[in-house]
């Protein structure tokens, strides 16, 4: 029934939603070279569309001396200026084409720094990223009609938890409302005959953890689990392998760039390369999606460290599709020392080099609210010893220009946004 249900749903929201997954299921065995071409094709429309239609770029590009025109292949693509995040944010008017969709659908950024951003998104693009995530699934064998445990944030009223039960319920999803004990083994309960839970990694990972600590009953037919949104500690896994008997799957993407990378059964994150354009330059992530026709974005800075994995690389899952090796981070704010400046990049190998030659594995988050002071919140209780050998870690860094302090056993006393593994309280000075 709720097969029949979803589909009905579906033709009324996304009705492209089918031909792209056709498409998808087909491209999903393409070679490279079919896929490349197939990038070069759309990016080149969807260039020549920005430039024709996008108050933006065509002021924007005409300013940097840049034409679509000058596209010949690919690698040209360097060519086209950066988009920054704050372009995006102060003309989010202007970068929307003036051409006329059917249907579009607002969608609206997270922004947990305070910088949340609204525009529409039209219905092929929608659609598209939800058969992106389809096609992940399958890999899977899950429908996205089956039962599922959804984790998501907790912002809700009254009448928005009401709307958003009835329309849970119709696509046969249980979602969890908010963050107490109570809630969290209900939850568990339902979740018991749960054939996938998807949400925010952090979530999945407490709920793992209350599983595995009160013994309590483990969903015993799950196909998959997917984190989004936020970085997997390699901690997390190990819980989630207890309680789950599977590792959490990374499913990689951001609401204004769409549906960028999914992990496949043999751990690689492969590019949604029918979708995005994916560049690495100074470690960090460009992305242009090549189906977005209402709001198109190009060459988007969009402030994650990102590793890909050399272009010959191939996984033994059969897909040609690129690899993106690790998400490493957010490109936040600067670590400020009482002389230098350093990236919070600096964190993640600090905890990662703990991790692999000291078999530390620590679930952490730093945060800065004075210069030259920066706080490290330690979710496991730490050895005296296991202090010192932090430190040290930090010292190879920062040297002595920042002091560290250390606070373990931490335990996070409500979630109600995604944790980011480096906040800075510091105001910005001029
Ligand atoms: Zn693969």
């Amino acid at each position: 029934m709720y097969k029949v249900l979803y589909y009905i749903g579906q033709q009324l929201r996304n009705p492209s939603i089918n031909k792209w997954l056709k498409f998808l299921k087909e491209s999903d065995g393409w070679s490279r070279e079919d896929l490349e071409a197939h990038q070069w094709n759309e990016f080149k429309k969807i260039c020549d569309l920005a430039y024709q239609y996008s108050p933006f770029y065509k002021e924007f590009w005409d300013k940097s001396h840049f034409h679509p025109d000058m596209l010949k292949c690919l690698d040209d693509v360097q060519k086209i200026p950066i988009l920054e995040k704050a372009q995006l944010l102060t003309n989010v008017a202007s970068i929307h084409t003036n051409r006329f969709f059917k249907q579009t659908y607002t969608a609206t950024t997270s922004g947990s720094t305070g910088d949340s951003l609204q525009f529409k998104r039209d219905e092929s693009a929608d659609s598209f990223n939800r058969a992106a995530i389809q096609r992940g699934y399958s890999w899977y064998q899950v429908h996205p009609w089956e039962f599922s445990g959804y984790f998501w944030g907790f912002d809700f009223k009254v009448w928005e938890q009401f709307k958003t039960r009835l329309l849970d319920r119709l696509q046969n999803r249980y979602r969890i409302f908010s963050y107490n004990e109570h809630s969290f083994k209900k939850f568990v309960k339902k979740i018991e005959k749960a054939r996938y839970l998807s949400g925010y990694s952090s979530m999945l990972y407490d709920t793992a953890k209350l599983i595995n600590s009160q013994q309590l009953e483990k969903p015993k037919q799950l196909k998959l689990v997917v984190g989004t949104s936020e970085k997997i500690f390699e901690a997390y896994q190990e819980e989630a392998l207890k309680a789950y008997g599977s590792k959490i799957i990374s499913e990689y993407g951001a609401t204004e760039a769409g549906i960028i990378a999914f992990e496949c059964p043999e751990g690689h994150m492969h590019i949604t390369m029918e979708g995005v354009l994916v560049e690495e330059v100074n470690k960090e992530i460009l992305v242009s999606n090549l189906v977005m026709q209402s709001f198109p974005l190009i060459r988007y800075r969009l402030g994650d460290y990102v590793k890909l994995a050399p272009k010959e690389f191939s996984c033994s899952c059969g897909r040609n599709h690129r690899i993106i090796e690790e998400v490493t981070g957010r490109v936040g704010a600067l670590i400020q020392g009482k002389g230098q400046q350093y990236p919070s990049l600096y964190c993640y190998y600090i905890f990662k080099n703990l991790a692999a030659k000291s078999k530390l594995i620590l679930n952490y988050q730093a945060i800065q609210e004075e210069k030259g002071k920066l706080k490290l919140l330690i979710e496991q209780a730490l050895t005296e010893d296991e202090k010192l050998l932090l430190l040290k870690a930090c010292e190879n860094y920062f040297k002595k220009d920042l002091e560290i302090e250390i606070i373990d056993s931490y335990q996070a006393a409500s979630r109600n946004q995604k944790v980011n593994s480096f906040i800075s309280r510091i105001k910005n000075e001029t």
